[in-house]
């Protein structure tokens, strides 16, 4: 741990700064080569460009790797860039002054969606540890379900807000855990941020009971916006400051195998036919529901279905086993 640096990143304020944590506790992240575009899976120096310029940041360029085809940001950023990017810029890029209780209101439903979705796994022997756990809303929505439920959060105002409203456990940084183990460990919209993935896997498959599983949920790079429409303006906009990787199943698969686990990858469609339609038509986001009143469950439900079906969902699950 660099000293000195945990009063700052306990101003950061978000559930994904737990990157910045991370990255202070591993030195191992320090030795990824920033000269030239090596990519972290396979080592391959052989990438070709994607995109110049991404959301919040003109000069980062996207590359996908000739070899396993993992897309990602280039230059990746140092340690020290990713810790001052999280104490200043990443909280008014994307929430603005938002408050713990903002969040978990906001969260509430998804939190929701997610404990139905791994119903089948859940038991009341579980322990569930929720990593990037934000103002605790998953915890809670899963809490009533299981053995006991723990979270970790870095940025002080969401962990205590969950601490204290809440009553939840909570802890700042991953060491903390100790001697803790759990049977499911949760990683939701945070693998994409880590600079380096499979390491991070590797830690926290660590903290599991023997058999134990970890469910990650990640953007899929595969969008119908991006690979299906191949929508210039949904690209330009997909690819962000924030997020150093962008996954397909195969490359999240690949993540996970080379952190020694096996995992079962489904598509999610998070955005709906109105936000597609509304993203064609104005080239901007905020479509969600825009068409409600004339597209009914039936017609999303089906649109989503054959996104699903033919690989384009937003957004991919794995249920991985170490
Ligand atoms: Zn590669």
């Amino acid at each position: 741990m660099v000293a000195g640096l945990h009063g700052k990143i306990q101003e950061i304020g978000s559930i994904t700064n737990i990157v910045g944590l991370y990255v202070l506790n591993n030195q191992s992240s320090k030795s990824i080569p920033t000269a030239l575009p090596v990519c972290v899976l396979c080592g391959s120096n052989e990438n070709r460009e994607i995109q110049v310029g991404v959301r919040f940041n003109s000069h980062l360029v996207v590359r996908s790797c000739n070899s396993c085809e993992l897309v990602f940001v280039w230059p990746r950023p140092t340690p020290e860039e990713e810790i001052e990017y999280y104490k200043t810029s990443y909280r008014n890029e994307y929430h603005g002054s938002v408050t713990p209780e903002k969040t978990y209101n906001k969260s509430s439903v998804e939190a929701g969606e997610r404990v139905k979705r791994m119903t089948p796994l859940l038991s009341s022997e579980m322990q569930i540890l929720d990593v990037g756990a934000s103002s605790g809303a998953f915890l809670n929505t899963v809490k009533s379900q299981v053995h006991s439920v723990m979270g970790v959060e870095p940025d002080q105002a969401h962990r205590s807000w969950a601490q204290t409203q809440l009553k939840l456990d909570m802890v700042r940084d991953i060491p903390e855990l100790d001697k803790k183990r759990f049977h499911l460990i949760t990683l939701f919209h945070t693998l994409e941020h880590i600079p380096d993935p499979v390491t991070f896997l590797r830690t926290l498959a660590g903290y599991l009971i023997s058999g134990g599983k970890i469910i990650i949920e990640v953007p899929n790079v595969d969008d119908a916006l991006l690979t299906l429409y191949k929508l210039p303006s949904f690209a330009r906009f997909y690819y962000q400051r924030a997020h150093i990787y962008y996954f397909s199943e195969k490359t999240l698969l690949n993540s996970i195998q080379i952190a020694g686990g096996l995992a079962k990858i489904t598509g999610i469609q998070r955005y709906d036919l109105s936000n597609h339609l509304r993203w064609l038509i104005t080239e901007e986001p905020g479509g969600q529901n825009y068409y409600k009143d004339i597209f009914h469950a039936k017609a999303t439900d089906a649109y989503a279905e054959d996104l699903i079906k033919a690989g384009y969902a937003d957004t991919l699950w794995a249920v991985a086993q170490f």
